[in-house]
């Protein structure tokens, strides 16, 4: 009988790693970190319950951390097998893993220094030469076509909408004969958003795990054109610069991709853009180059006479920290890009410290402000803002736009699952907190009627008696 174990994203949102057992072999469906709260974070320490060695194969969803940043760790606990990811997903993966190690070691020399670590010397979860091992395991397979990796397993991949190559997977098990479909939702994307395609919607299932990060939202519904159009305008009439933090992956291209539109139907004026993070200028090169994952207005753009649909007119990419302080002397307005997202470290910080103490400055704070951190404070108000160990005022304009989340809310998530024409045997709501979870229990039973379950962390169900 086929078996699953929720080794992650069960009850919370992050962690994915779900085991499939099937004719004495194992593969395991994505391979996150666990983020945010210590007891959250102490997982990532703990052992697994089975032991990596007797994993067969690794198979990715799509590249973002908390579906992929415990592979280091994997592959130093004894995982020698593939790591199967499209093209797109591998090279972002390069990127984020090896920054992801990078962050790892930085807390542990911070740890050290602070001697608040329980590890004496404290250790780092997994080293940048450990994250460089386990990228020799990746191979990759094909976009959307059926990949089958062994007589027990095959899986068509499909477009997912929520980050450059990101895919929900249609992994048909076969047992004695017997197949068992089951979908495994990733991260579901956004319906009519630039760049990216729309996600496609799944048409059948036995038994169906579905992501529920907004399970009990929707995004707000108003024009990021109109509102990024407002500010910009605002802010240059007054001589100041726009300062927004952005995550490096998704967030920056979709930015590029609205100043840019912007500017060529002349809505704002020819500003400078800074894009300041050696990893957001990257992760756009890599955009760029696959376009299997472009929609059609995407390819219209770029076919319109050699545009590059997320360049305006000027726009420095500064990778050097020389370049990135000297934007600090730029008087005129402009706009500057950098990360970290969440405005907790990064280049942003000392963007921020020169810019938010000028009234005719703005911050933009396009994604979601984690508790506790700089961007987070902003949002809620805060008269100070402490950067480098100094107090800086916030004189600054704070501007919010939230409708550029790279998650489908809750009613794009209903729509996707409205493809499917007979009810699966079961549905498997995760990778959502529990309010979420909770919420979506209620709208996916009261639209579909449908069975569906909450599965609890490290539970294992058997598929053959579902
Ligand atoms: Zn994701």
């Amino acid at each position: 009988m086929p078996k699953i174990t929720f080794l992650g994203a069960a009850g919370t949102v992050t962690g994915s790693k779900y085991l499939i057992e099937a004719g004495g072999k194992r593969l395991l469906v994505d391979c996150g970190l666990f983020q945010g709260p210590k007891e959250l974070q102490q997982r990532n320490w703990n052992n697994l319950p089975i032991d990596p060695a007797s994993i067969d194969w690794v198979l990715l969803t799509h590249a973002h951390i908390d579906h992929t940043g415990y592979i280091p760790r994997l592959v130093q606990n004894g995982f020698r097998g593939p790591i199967y990811s499209n093209a797109a997903t591998r090279e972002l993966c390069e990127l984020l893993l090896l920054d992801s190690a990078h962050l790892q070691e930085e807390d542990a020399q911070y740890a050290a220094k602070k001697n608040y670590s329980s590890h004496h010397p404290p250790l780092p979860l997994y080293t940048v030469a450990q994250a460089q091992t386990s990228l020799a395991q990746f191979r990759e397979i094909p976009r959307a076509d059926v990949f089958s990796i062994s007589p027990e397993f095959s899986v068509r991949p499909h477009d997912a909408g929520h980050i450059l190559g990101s895919s929900w997977l249609e992994l048909t098990i076969t047992e004695n004969g017997k197949q068992t479909l089951v979908v495994f939702s990733g991260d579901v994307g956004r319906y009519d958003q630039p760049i990216l395609k729309d996600p496609e919607s799944p048409t059948h299932a036995d038994f169906l795990l579905c992501e529920s990060t907004y399970g009990d939202r929707d995004h707000p519904t108003g024009s990021v054109p109109d509102e990024l159009a407002d500010v910009i305008n605002r802010v240059a009439k007054r001589g100041g610069a726009v300062v927004a933090p952005a995550f490096a992956v998704g967030r920056t291209q979709t930015l590029m991709y609205y100043l840019r539109e912007l500017e060529e139907k002349q809505r704002i004026p020819h500003l400078p853009v800074y894009v300041d993070s050696p990893m957001a200028i990257n992760v756009t090169d890599i955009y760029v180059r696959h376009k299997e994952d472009h929609d059609a207005d995407f390819v219209q753009q770029e076919n319109q006479g050699n545009l590059d649909p997320l360049n305006m007119k000027e726009v420095h990419m500064t990778r050097s920290v020389e370049d990135s302080k000297s934007i600090n002397e730029v008087v005129a307005p402009c706009i500057i890009i950098s990360a970290s997202g969440m405005a907790n470290g990064g280049r942003i910080l000392h963007h921020l410290a020169r810019r938010l103490p000028d009234s005719r400055s703005a911050v933009l704070l396009v994604g979601y402000e984690a508790e506790g951190t700089g961007g987070r404070a902003l949002e809620d108000g805060a008269q100070y803002l402490r950067i480098h160990g100094e107090e800086v005022p916030v004189k600054a304009e704070i501007v919010k736009i939230d409708q550029l989340s790279a998650h489908a809310g809750r009613s794009e998530l209903l729509r996707w699952l409205s493809g499917i024409t007979a009810p699966p045997r079961q549905t498997f709501l995760v990778h959502g907190e529990p309010n979420a979870l909770e919420s979506f229990h209620g709208a996916v039973t009261g639209r579909f009627h449908w069975p569906v379950t909450v599965p609890e962390y490290l539970q294992s169900i058997d598929l053959g008696t579902q």
